[in-house]
């Protein structure tokens, strides 16, 4: 069987038009030869009635602190909705498809609701609805515990759910359909020159997506790694190839070895809250041990950490601001929490050891006068923290600065 998972966004189902599009993309896939299994999103954004934050806001308008087991059944009934319509439409247009909730899909996750972790993936189900002809359209987003409580997979969990069916049916690719003609050098809504990549390593996306390019969820790309099955992000309203995500090779790439680039891309994350901790008279070596374990303790994940001799500085999601702060006084340290900061990056699988990058990105910043509050890099990034108010201009000025207009 010759298998491709296409996966649709919350754009890609949110209405009529947009939904017949989606019967061509899946026509046009069977007419070539292949099974498909269609994995949708809840249709459409924030503000539409059947959109994943519409139920959050309804749940949370009954009970603010309602408890996460709770908050995960009504999380799922988005891409339930979702996928009755687009089995439906499906139907009406004479393809014999079937809605599927993640767990008939075969996804088995832990009980971490909110945020669950596919365990598994029992393939039967799907391979035997493939080998009588039929069109499985499965909810993205959720799967169900060995006793079958529903969970969700965080947020952009649809493309999990889509590369975690391509890695267990064996895919020959996994098809990320979106509202835009691919992965990007920059989010098109802050950059209008960015452009579009034809192909990406793995491990370049990992890192776009790890610092914020919503475009894909980074979970979505490991695991279609880990069996090196071909991802493909492209638009449901074009006819544009889209973007391959691959483990690239020269010979593939016309002796370009893409994943040797300087740079590939910008992105940002925001509503971000820088937390400076002043060790005053706590100043002992397990003074910045106490600051994290307090973290963790309270389950929150600290980014950008620069820990000094009196002073340690790290960044966490500004809603969680107020609930560091406080743990960290009654810890006995004195906390300053800077909000509205976000986090600008330069990726590209090709910067480590290259002379000059860092000079290169501040220079950039420092030409448009923003001010960095803290930075950090990898092999394959360099990040900055600025003010929220500097984020469009910063990221507009390093993708000018790296050539990404004219790749
Ligand atoms: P879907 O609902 O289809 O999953 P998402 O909103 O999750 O769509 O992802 C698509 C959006 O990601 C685009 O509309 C775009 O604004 C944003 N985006 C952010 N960074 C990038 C990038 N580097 N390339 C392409 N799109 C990006
Ligand atoms: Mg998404």
């Amino acid at each position: 069987m010759r298998i491709v998972v296409q996966k649709f966004g919350g754009t890609s189902v949110a209405t009529a038009e947009a939904r017949e599009k989606v019967v061509e993309k899946i026509a046009a896939a069977q007419e070539q030869g292949f099974q498909t299994v269609v994995v949708v999103s809840a249709m459409g954004r924030k503000g539409e009635p059947y959109a994943t934050d519409t139920l959050i806001e309804l749940a949370h308008s009954v009970c603010p602190g309602i408890s996460a087991r709770e908050m995960d059944q009504i999380m799922c009934c988005g891409e339930i909705i979702s996928a009755v319509i687009m089995a439906g439409t499906l139907q009406a247009a004479g393809i014999d498809a079937l809605m599927l909730t993640g767990g008939q899909a075969g996804i088995v996750t832990d009980h971490n609701f909110n945020n669950a972790r596919i365990q598994k993936v029992e393939p039967s189900r799907l391979l035997y609805l493939l080998k009588t002809g039929k069109t499985p359209v499965v909810c993205g987003f959720q799967g169900t515990t060995t006793d079958d409580e529903f969970t969700t997979l965080g947020r952009g969990g649809s493309d999990t759910t889509a590369s975690a069916l391509g890695a267990a049916l064996n895919a020959q690719m996994v098809e990320i359909y979106t509202d835009v003609d691919g992965i990007m050098t920059a989010d098109p809504r802050i950059v209008n020159n960015a452009k579009i990549l034809d192909m990406i390593s793995y491990g370049e996306v990992c890192q776009l997506a790890q610092q914020g390019a919503k475009v894909i969820h980074p979970r979505a790309v490991e695991i279609a790694m880990q069996k090196n099955i071909p991802l493909i992000v492209k638009s449901t309203f074009s006819d544009m190839p889209g973007t391959l995500i691959t483990n690239l090779s020269k010979e593939d790439t016309d002796g370009i070895y893409v994943a040797d680039r300087v740079a590939t891309g910008v992105t940002y994350m925001n509503h971000i809250a820088q937390i400076r901790v002043s060790l005053g008279d706590n100043v002992a070596c397990d003074a910045a041990f106490k600051v994290f374990k307090a973290m963790s303790d309270h389950k929150i994940s600290v980014d950008l950490i620069n820990v000094l001799p009196d002073w340690v500085m790290f960044t966490i999601p500004q809603d969680l601001a107020e609930t560091a702060t406080k743990i960290l006084e009654k810890n006995g340290f004195q906390v300053e929490a800077v909000l509205n900061c976000a986090k600008v990056s330069v990726v590209g699988g090709g910067m480590r050891e290259v002379p000059g990058v860092m000079a290169s990105f501040v220079e950039a910043l420092a030409q448009h006068r923003i001010p960095i509050m803290q930075t950090v890099d990898s092999n394959a990034s360099i990040s900055v923290l600025v003010k929220q108010s500097d984020l469009a201009q910063a990221v507009t000025a390093l993708h000018e600065q790296f050539g990404l207009a004219s790749v």
